[in-house]
């Protein structure tokens, strides 16, 4: 194994949003430099990284460049083209390979390859024209969901289908691109499980989380989930699996879907630090962002443990609508932790920033949670 990339090096990350930033202040507070790549400049990575570049992805001179002066090279945004990561895999190590990237943001790709490794999802089947579709609405029955296979996140580029008459109007509707079909999962609960993998194939793996979407995107995460032990431990298993399967060197998560037998169903993986696992910050001996600094540099892991249950409620640019929300009422609750992204522009849906509650209880943090972002309105 080569010798781990120690603190006084500089790191690489592609992409500028808050999950370089979280991954950047660890990095920082371990002793590292950063120099950010991404297309815009004062991004919420770029803020504490010691270095930001600004150029697009596609622009593969620069990305060497990039590439040329740090260690390592991680990304914290998955639909960085492929021919990206070979870019800068010729000048630095790419961790994790931009051939996970390739697989994990394209949902096909993803389906197929949670197909190979043996781990259940909901039925699918692909479609690129009317008359694919067709035939996937067959196999897969109604009700369904049409899914774009590319540049879906938060709901975006879905269309439920109850009829196998209403698909191909909600085909048009998302401008008949190539699509995923799936079958709509009628699962009692979404948990999701954040695992790291290291340079030598040891893990570390979260208990897992329990998360609650409004209008598809993710509201609120409670860990512990608080699941029967059997169920917990297939989640667990099912992690494992995949990061030893996909040789991840870094943080994958897992997004699942809990049936109300017990069955568990992969929705889809990120194969980076996750919104669901903002709350090992503040939670667990060794975030998911510190995870990733030491994988990618070939550290040892750090320990996945809780050192409380905590519950995490996202902050929506919605919550911008009346002014500037009330932090000091918020703050004033025991146990909150904020977190914003520095992100100057509050559009609603946009992920501005987070609460983390720390509790006696995975109940107890969601309340002081949900309380505390409640406390941020005005009216
Ligand atoms: P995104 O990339 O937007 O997170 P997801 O595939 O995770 O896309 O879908 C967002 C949410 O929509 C899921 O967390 C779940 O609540 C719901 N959803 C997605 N696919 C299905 C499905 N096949 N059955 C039931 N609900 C689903
Ligand atoms: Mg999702």
């Amino acid at each position: 194994m080569s010798d781990p990339i120690l603190p006084g090096a500089t790191l690489g990350v592609l992409g500028g949003g808050q999950l370089g930033r979280m991954f950047t202040m660890v990095a920082r507070r371990m002793g590292y430099r950063v120099t950010v790549f991404a297309p815009d400049d004062d991004t919420p990575a770029g803020q504490i990284a010691f270095r930001e570049v600004r150029a697009p992805y596609e622009d593969l001179d620069a990305v060497r460049a990039f590439a040329r002066e740090v260690a390592v090279v991680t990304f914290e945004f998955e639909n960085v083209p492929a021919a990206t990561a070979a870019a800068a895999a010729e000048m630095a190590p790419v961790r994790p390979a931009g051939s996970l990237l390739h697989t994990t943001q394209q949902r096909r790709r993803e389906k197929e390859a949670l197909r190979a490794a043996g781990v259940p999802t909901v039925r699918f089947a692909c479609a690129e024209t009317a008359a694919q579709l067709e035939t996937a609405i067959t196999e897969v029955g109604t009700p369904a969901i049409l899914k774009t296979i590319a540049w879906g996140y938060d709901g975006k580029g879905q269309r439920r289908v109850d009829r196998a008459e209403q698909a191909a109007a909600a085909w048009k509707e998302l401008g008949e691109p190539p699509v995923v079909v799936e079958a709509v999962a009628a699962f009692e609960r979404e948990i999701s499980v954040v695992g790291a993998r290291g340079l030598d194939g040891g893990m570390a793996i979260y208990e897992p989380i329990a998360n609650h979407h409004a209008d598809h995107i993710l509201d609120l995460s409670v860990c512990p989930a608080d699941l029967p032990p059997q169920v917990r431990d297939r989640a667990v298993d099912i992690t494992r699996t995949l990061l030893a399967a996909w040789d991840v060197v870094g943080v994958l998560c897992v997004e699942m879907f809990l049936l109300g037998d017990g069955e568990l169903l992969v929705n889809e993986v990120a194969p980076r630090p996750h919104n669901s696992g903002h709350l090992t910050i503040d939670a667990h001996t060794c975030s998911q962002f510190e995870q990733q600094v030491r994988a990618v540099c070939g550290l040892p892991l750090g320990s996945a443990v809780a050192i409380s249950p905590a519950a995490m409620a996202n902050l929506l640019g919605d919550l911008w609508q009346d002014g500037e929300p009330d932090w000091a009422s918020a703050c004033a609750l025991p146990g909150i932790k904020l977190h914003l992204y520095g992100k100057a522009e509050a559009r609603p849906g946009r992920k501005m920033g987070h609460l983390t509650a720390l509790g006696t209880c995975g109940g107890a943090a969601a309340q002081t949670a949900a309380a505390a972002r409640e406390a941020l309105r005005r009216d």
